[in-house]
């Protein structure tokens, strides 16, 4: 983990205790993906849509707004706790837009500790707080 770069993208693997979420992401157009792995189960588990959810917001995508007039939820990727899989045409040109305006690839993908080694960046979003992964006793498996 030490050769962690700055045009990383990191997907992280981490415990269950006291983060019983699927998935996080460590900023919207971000670089650091979390999932749980107390929800992967094999490689086509139900976090598989948690990885490209989540790898999604990274895209800054954000979720959909289900009041949209004539929106349909069932297929969409980016519903929270949803079952749909796919992104929408808006995903898409919303995505371009990011990427044209250069609100891609935001925020460090890892820290620099005490004694000097890069870890994963540690701060989640969790509750509509913004924390870090220590204070919800999340530890790294790498
Ligand atoms: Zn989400």
């Amino acid at each position: 983990m030490d050769e962690v770069s700055g045009s990383d993208h990191l997907f992280v693997v981490a415990d269950n205790s006291h983060y019983a979420i699927y998935g996080a992401t460590n900023e919207l157009g971000g670089k650091v993906i979390h999932l749980n792995e107390s929800k992967i189960d094999g490689l086509f588990s139900y976090n598989t849509r948690s990885a490209v959810h989540e790898f999604g917001h990274t895209l800054g995508l954000n979720h959909p707004d289900p009041k949209s007039i004539g929106y349909n939820s069932s297929k969409d990727l980016m519903v929270q706790g949803g079952s749909g899989g796919k992104f929408t045409g808006g995903d898409l040109v919303k995505t371009y837009g990011n990427w044209k305006t250069n609100k891609l690839n935001k925020g460090a993908n890892s820290i620099k500790t005490s004694d000097g080694r890069k870890i994963p960046y540690p701060v989640v979003q969790h509750n509509g707080q913004i924390t870090t992964i220590y204070k919800l006793g999340y530890r790294y498996k790498y």
